[in-house]
């Protein structure tokens, strides 16, 4: 039987780190055909070419890897020799089953060299790598299993129980997760027990709730957020460790190491960004630039204003349209934004009126949508590290797989130099992660 795969973007690798732009399309949801059977079937065809494993051990191990997911989902998988649910096998990379949809090159093209596995996403179809060479090994806990080296033996044994286990995680209808602990983690796995989020997870899948893929189904994030002393409406970090902020009547404030001090002039939003630069827009959305001991009024009309690393400025106005400053005056920006954030020239990001995320391709000159949550405030830093906040006041992170909801409340955040995050809540209290900064 000639194996065909529809699509490629369901089709997720062992080993492999999504690239940013594939991280956007992570959070949809595709179940495995077979999840509400009670009895699933699988075949092993071909075994590995490898004639330093047995495949008794083969068997075994894919047979533990079946059951973790099996005592989760109350399935009971059962190995065939024909007509079964769920066809894995070893294949060289030229003879992948999914090398059509590579033009021959699938293995490489996708994960490199370190790939062992690859699987439909909620499918039928695993497949390992024989092209490896796969070894019976004895595990310190007594398992025989199967192992074969990742580039040559110099970066260890991925033993193929771990293997497995994510790859039968694919074809439930798991994408990545971003935690390092769990068997699901996109970024090379040494895990095959599972962990609570996998198990969670699983479950989502097979109860067909939705948003099993999305970020609050992988649990979430433990943060240590420090309480400042003060109450503020709005709050920015820049570079050299300035903070500063606005409260609740436009009064603005600098942070001094221990506490506030008052400075004048009335904001109802600021942004700190590099050396003396920081900017705000008042309560009739007219501009102030700092000059060091006080206010420039600046042309032009902003609700919202934010100062990036380098000096790039970027605004948007009451109906929403997008500027940015080109050092005397306002370019218009195609698109529109309620908010926006410049972390440096090369990192621009914003949320629209639905609360849609966009970030700025400044290659091709568009803004680029992120799905998976979507935001009332956005925030970048010089590096690109990207927090928001949604209309819940939940807090989000984003690394390379997607977003990540951190524990606490927010209602605006902003994210400095070295990752370090303010943020207000919706009683305008003050929190940091930089306990060291409240001394
Ligand atoms: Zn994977």
């Amino acid at each position: 039987m000639k194996l065909k795969i529809l699509f490629v973007s369901t089709i997720c690798c062992f080993l492999l780190c999504a690239p940013f732009s594939q991280a956007q399309d992570s959070c949809p949801d595709k179940r495995a055909p077979w999840i509400n059977k009670t009895e699933v079937t699988y075949k092993i065809d071909p075994m590995p070419t490898s004639d330093l494993v047995n495949e008794a051990a083969i068997r075994s191990a894919i047979q533990r890897s079946f059951d973790r997911w099996g005592s989760v989902l109350g399935i009971t998988f059962t190995r065939v020799n024909s007509n079964a649910d769920i066809n894995l096998g070893f294949f060289s990379r030229e003879e992948s089953p999914f090398s059509e949809e590579f033009d021959g090159n699938a293995w490489e093209h996708l994960g490199g060299s370190n790939t062992r596995g690859r699987a439909e996403v909620g499918g039928r179809i695993i497949a390992f790598d024989d092209d490896e060479v796969w070894k019976t090994q004895r595990l310190s806990n007594g398992f025989e299993t199967v192992v074969a080296d990742v580039f040559g033996g110099i970066a260890g044994a991925v033993n193929l129980d771990a293997v497995a286990t994510h790859e039968i995680g694919h074809t439930l209808g798991l994408q990545h997760s971003p935690h390092s602990e769990d068997v699901m983690y996109g970024g090379g796995v040494e895990a095959y027990e599972l962990s609570n989020t996998d198990m969670s997870r699983a479950i989502r899948v097979k109860e067909n709730r939705t948003g099993w893929n999305c970020p609050g189904a992988w649990g979430v994030e433990s943060f240590n957020w420090n309480k400042a002393p003060g109450l503020l409406r709005q709050v920015s970090i820049g570079d050299d460790e300035k903070v500063w902020g606005v409260n609740a009547e436009d009064a603005i404030y600098r942070w001094n190491g221990s506490g506030w001090d008052k400075i004048n002039g009335r904001l109802k939003h600021i942004s700190v960004g590099a050396g003396r630069s920081v900017w705000g827009v008042n309560a009739e959305d007219a501009i102030y630039r700092w000059n060091g001991s006080g206010w420039d009024k600046v042309n032009g009309r902003l609700k919202q204003i934010s100062a990036g690393s380098d000096q790039s400025v970027w605004g948007v106005n009451a109906e929403d349209a997008i500027y940015r400053w080109n050092g005397s005056g306002w370019d218009n920006i195609s698109g529109r934004l309620k908010q926006i954030s410049v972390g440096s020239r090369k990192h621009i990001w914003g949320v629209n009126a639905e609360g849609v995320i966009y970030y700025r391709d400044v290659d091709e000159n568009r803004w680029v949508s992120i799905s998976g949550i979507r935001a009332k405030y956005v925030s970048v830093n010089d590096s690109g590290k990207v927090w928001a906040v949604d209309s819940n006041d939940k807090i989000y992170r984003r690394d390379d797989e997607g977003w990540i909801q951190v524990s606490g409340s927010l209602t605006q955040l902003s994210v400095g130099p070295d990752n370090e995050i303010w943020g207000v809540n919706s009683s305008d209290e003050i929190y940091t992660s930089n306990a060291r900064r409240l001394k």
